[in-house]
């Protein structure tokens, strides 16, 4: 099988009003994606798609870089192709931190698309298995700054009442409300439930150390996050002043390099890694398995569209760590309609596809009826404005 042709898709859908969130990480406009699609002389295509947010045409000139590996290859020689691309366009021209490395995130993903689909095989079999036999343990992601503290609460219950066992709350904005909001989620909330807390680094290295306390008072499973990551050496601090709460970081890290640094130094409990992200399955396997032999967990980040959601849901489901999936229940349309049977949340567990590969379906009309034409999908944010 070799590849004969590689397709873009840039696809826009605009959040409506009401339901726009702000965090850390800016105010969300609307959601978008870069569908990669990888097409086969045997007449199987593979998908993946980059977890953003990043310049839709900034993707798309950077996938046509990759295309000269691409064109005429196995797509079963994964390794080889992800090394001819991260060492020949992405480390010594993109850079070896940012969208070079998610672009061949979506590619890597699309190949073992490819794999699986030519074998007949769902994604989990080739990456060994499934271990979460029972479902994967998923958390609400996320409750955002806008809200009260009495509306925080009803939000969380909320997502009790649909069976999640475990809710995000965004914080970072001002370290008393944020107290004042999880104190509020604590008490609406059975003890079993597990409240994840996210700063999307936009807290000091003191103010992060301030709030720790309280998160530890208020049983927080994580804190995620908490500062920018590039100060390594805080998040050393962090890991060496907390008692029960993980700190937990990996969205913003790209390749096994850079998680490394933080594993060396001690900085990190929980490995955010994202495969559509962070370099792929190629490369978040090695992190997961750099994870294991280090003590820590791997959970990853997902939060773009529902191909980078299924991707991290078969390498989870096929790993021994600790299932703590994030669920995007926020107004997400590339979510609940890019594909023709969208994923559910039961009791408060998803399970992956078992169709060959990532064993999802692209509805092809609501891609063409939802196309880029030089929108933005974040607006500034409290973090960008200060
Ligand atoms: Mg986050």
């Amino acid at each position: 099988m070799t590849i004969t042709e590689v397709k873009t898709h840039l696809i826009h859908v605009a959040i409506p009003e009401a339901s726009r969130v702000e965090s850390g990480a800016g105010l969300k406009l609307a959601r978008q994606m870069c569908l990669i699609e990888l097409k086969t002389d045997e007449g199987i295509s593979g998908y993946g798609s980059p977890s953003g947010p990043f310049d839709l045409p900034l993707l798309r000139r950077i996938v046509e870089l990759f295309t000269r590996h691409l064109l005429g290859a196995d797509p079963s020689h994964v390794a080889h192709l992800w090394h001819c691309i991260y060492h020949g366009e992405v480390s010594r021209n993109l850079g070896n931190r940012g969208i070079g490395v998610a672009a061949l995130s979506g590619v890597d993903v699309a190949l073992w698309d490819l794999r699986a689909r030519a074998l007949g095989v769902p994604l989990f079999e080739l990456l060994g298995g499934r271990y979460h036999t029972g479902g994967v343990r998923t958390y609400a992601s996320s409750i955002y700054w806008d809200l009260s503290p009495g509306q925080a609460a009803e939000e969380a219950l909320r997502y009790v009442e649909k069976g999640f066992t475990a809710i995000k709350l965004k914080v970072g904005k001002e370290p008393r409300q944020d107290i004042e909001r999880l104190k509020a989620i604590r008490k609406s909330v059975a003890s079993g439930v597990e409240v994840l807390v996210d700063a999307n680094q936009s807290l000091s290295r003191s103010e992060a150390l301030g709030l720790l306390p309280a998160l530890e008072d208020l049983g927080v499973y994580w804190f995620e996050e908490p500062i920018s990551v590039d100060d390594i050496e805080g998040h050393r601090m962090l890991c060496q002043a907390r008692r029960r709460v993980r700190i937990a970081t990996g969205e913003n890290l790209y390749t096994r390099y850079a998680f490394s640094d933080f594993i060396r130094q001690g900085a990190i409990d929980v490995l955010q890694a994202d495969v559509s992200r962070t370099g792929g399955f190629t490369e978040v396997r090695g992190i997961v398995e750099a994870a294991a032999v280090s003590h820590l967990d791997w959970n990853p980040h997902t939060f773009n569209d529902v191909l980078t959601t299924v991707a991290n849901l078969h390498l989870v489901a096929a790993s021994p760590h600790p299932a703590m999936f994030e669920w995007d229940v926020t107004h997400n349309e590339l979510m609940t309609k890019l594909i023709k049977q969208p994923l559910k949340v039961r009791n408060g567990q998803v399970a992956p596809p078992a169709d060959p590969g990532l064993g999802v379906e692209i509805d092809w009309d609501f891609v063409a009826s939802h196309p880029w034409s030089g929108e933005v999908s974040i607006g500034l944010g409290y973090g960008m404005r200060r």
